[in-house]
C-alpha cells in the first residue's frame, strides 16, 4: 500500500502515494482512457503546485462500474445490518483518527482551518449517524383481505454514482456515502475536479483500515466527462448529484435518455435571510455574517439576500461592518486566518466578474469590499451592497462567493415572504424576530426547504437536507435519505 496523503502546514508542500488517481478495486489504478489526463491541483491560497492528479476518463467509469457489480453480488450481499453497521461505525473511527491529515486537505483547498475541521468532524458524526440506520431497515405489514399477508421490504438500489460539488468536499459525499453503504448498496463516487484529494484518501484508507470489501466503494477523479459517463451509464441504477443547477438539468437529461435511474439533485439557492426590528441586532450580525461569509460565500445556502424591516438598516450596518472588518484573511493552513481564498482561478474570475456587472448596472450601492485583497491566491474581500434592485445580477444570480446583497428594507411580514419568495431557488432561508407568531408565519410561508430562525446554517445528520423549486430533487441526511438509497418491495402471501 503506498503512502498516504499528507499536508506539511508549515511548507504548504504535500506527500502522496506515488500514483494520484481513479481509486478502484481497493487501489489506485492508471487510467484506461486512450487519451490520459493530469490536472494540476493548485493551492488557491498560494497558487503554488500541490500535486498533478490523474484523472479518469469513461473508460474508467465502465471498469469501476463492473467492479461494482461484482461486489455486490460478493460477500458484501450477505453482510447483515449489523455487520454493516460495524463497518460505517469503523469508518467514523478511521476518519477520527486521520482527522489532521483530512483537515489539511480541506483546508489547503482555501477554506479556513477551523471550518475544515468542523468540517471532518460532521463526516464523523454523519457516518456513526447512519451506522444506526444500518440494522434498523425496516418494512411495514398490512392486513389486506383474509388469508393474505403483505408487507414491505427494503433493497439497495444497486450500484450509485455519486457526483459532488468542490465547497464542502468530503462532508457532502459523507452525506451520501453513509447512508447508500448503510443500505447495502455499492459506489462511484466522483469528487469535483478542484477538490479530489479528501475523498481519494477516504477511499485509500476505508481500504486499508476497515473489512469493507474492496470494490464496495470506488473513487473516480475527474470533471464533465466522467461525470456524464456516470450519468448515462446503463449498469448504474442511481445518480445522487451535488452541484449547479445547469449541471442538474443535464443530470435528469442523462438519466432520462439511459436507465431512467433514479436521481437526487442537490442544487444552488439565493437564500434570503430575514430580520424583524425586534431582534436581538448583535445575535444577527454574527448570525448573517456566517450565513454569507462561512467558506467565503461558497456555500449553497449563503444567506445572500438579506432583507431588513424598515428602521433598522443604519444600526445594523454599522454593527455588520465593523464585523466585517475583524477578518483575518490569509493562508487557510494556517489556524490563525479566518478567512480564505476561493477555490480556484475559475472561480475567484467568476466573483470578480460580478463586481464588474454591479458596477455596470449601477443598481446597488457598494459598502465594502468589491475587490481582491493582496495580489497573490484567490482573495476576495468580503463584500456588502445595500440598496440593491430587485432585478439587479446581484439579486437574481447566485454569485457562489463573498457577497452580501442588502435588498431595499420592507415595511410588513406580507411584503418580506413576497420579495423573499421571489426567486426560482428554494433551498434554504433565515428569519430572526422574537415574535414566534411572525416566526411561525415565516416558516409556514417561505418557500425552501430548509428554514432556520434566530440561528443559521445549522446542518444535522438527523435532519433531511434538500431543496425545493430549481434547487433540487430528494433529500441528503436524515431518515428520509434512506428512501433515496433503497427500493421499496411489496410482498403478497396467500396463507
Ligand atoms: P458544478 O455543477 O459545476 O459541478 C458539480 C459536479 O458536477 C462536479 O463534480 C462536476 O465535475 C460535475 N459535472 C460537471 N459536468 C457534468 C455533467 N455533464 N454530468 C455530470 N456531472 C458533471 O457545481 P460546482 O461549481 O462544483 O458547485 C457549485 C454549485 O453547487 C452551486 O450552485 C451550489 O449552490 C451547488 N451546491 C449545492 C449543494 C446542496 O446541497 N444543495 C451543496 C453544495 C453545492
Amino acid at each position: 500500500m503506498s503512502p498516504t496523503f499528507t499536508i506539511n502546514s508549515t511548507t504548504g508542500s504535500g506527500t502522496f502515494p506515488h500514483f494520484v488517481g481513479p481509486f478502484i478495486d481497493g487501489s489506485f489504478q492508471p487510467t484506461l482512457s486512450p487519451s490520459p489526463a493530469t490536472r494540476a491541483l493548485l493551492n488557491p491560497c498560494s497558487e503554488e503546485l500541490i500535486v498533478n492528479v490523474n484523472e479518469a476518463g469513461p473508460e474508467d467509469v465502465d471498469q469501476a462500474v463492473k467492479v461494482a457489480q461484482a461486489a455486490l453480488k460478493g460477500p458484501w450481499k450477505d453482510f447483515t445490518g449489523r455487520k454493516r453497521r460495524d463497518i460505517l461505525l469503523s469508518i467514523a473511527n478511521v476518519v477520527e483518527s486521520h482527522i489532521k491529515d483530512l483537515t489539511l486537505l480541506e483546508a489547503a483547498c482555501g477554506k479556513p482551518y477551523a471550518e475544515a475541521r468542523l468540517d471532518i468532524e460532521e463526516v464523523i458524526e454523519c457516518f456513526r449517524h447512519f451506522a444506526g440506520f444500518a440494522d434498523k431497515l425496516h418494512g411495514q405489514s398490512f392486513a389486506t383481505e383474509e388469508n393474505l399477508k403483505s408487507y414491505t421490504l427494503r433493497k439497495p438500489v444497486g450500484v450509485c454514482g455519486l457526483i459532488t460539488s468542490f465547497n464542502y468536499p468530503l462532508v457532502l459525499a459523507a452525506w451520501k456515502i453513509a447512508p447508500a453503504l448503510a443500505c447495502g448498496n455499492t459506489i462511484i463516487l466522483k469528487p469535483a475536479p478542484q477538490t479530489p484529494l479528501s475523498s481519494l484518501m477516504f477511499g485509500q484508507l476505508i481500504a486499508k483500515h476497515t473489512e469493507l470489501p474492496k470494490g464496495v466503494l470506488n473513487v473516480l477523479p475527474g470533471g464533465e466527462a466522467v461525470g456524464s459517463a456516470i450519468v448515462s451509464h446503463m449498469g448504474i441504477q442511481k445518480c445522487s448529484f451535488t452541484g449547479s443547477g445547469n449541471v442538474g438539468r443535464k443530470v435528469m437529461a442523462g438519466a432520462s435518455s439511459s436507465n431512467l435511474k433514479s436521481i437526487t439533485l442537490e442544487l444552488g439557492g439565493k437564500s434570503p435571510l430575514i430580520v424583524f426590528a425586534d431582534a436581538d441586532l448583535d445575535v444577527v450580525v454574527e448570525d448573517v455574517f456566517g450565513a454569507i461569509f462561512s467558506n467565503m460565500g461558497q456555500n449553497c445556502c449563503a444567506g445572500s439576500r438579506l432583507f431588513l424591516e424598515k428602521g433598522i438598516e443604519e444600526d445594523f450596518l454599522k454593527k455588520l461592518k465593523a464585523r466585517v472588518e475583524q477578518v483575518k484573511i490569509g493562508n487557510t493552513l494556517d489556524p490563525q486566518y479566518d478567512f480564505g481564498a476561493l477555490v480556484d482561478r475559475a472561480q475567484f474570475e467568476r466573483v470578480m466578474g460580478f463586481f464588474e456587472r454591479a458596477k455596470k448596472e449601477g443598481k446597488s450601492e457598494l459598502v465594502v469590499g468589491g475587490k481582491r485583497h493582496g495580489s497573490k491566491g484567490y482573495f476576495v474581500e468580503p463584500t456588502i451592497y445595500r440598496n440593491v434592485d430587485e432585478k439587479s445580477t446581484l439579486a437574481v444570480d447566485e454569485i457562489f462567493g463573498p457577497v452580501l446583497s442588502i435588498m431595499k428594507p420592507f415595511s410588513t411580514i406580507e411584503e418580506a415572504l413576497e420579495r423573499a419568495n421571489a426567486t426560482p431557488y428554494g433551498l434554504a432561508s433565515g428569519v430572526w424576530t422574537k415574535d414566534l407568531s411572525k416566526a411561525e408565519r415565516c416558516i409556514q410561508e417561505l418557500q425552501t426547504g430548509v428554514t432556520w430562525v434566530n440561528t443559521y446554517n445549522l446542518c444535522s445528520s438527523h435532519l433531511p437536507f434538500g431543496g425545493v423549486k430549481e434547487s433540487g430533487i430528494g433529500k441528503d441526511l436524515g431518515a428520509a435519505s434512506l428512501d433515496e438509497y433503497t427500493r421499496v418491495k411489496a410482498v403478497t402471501i396467500r396463507v
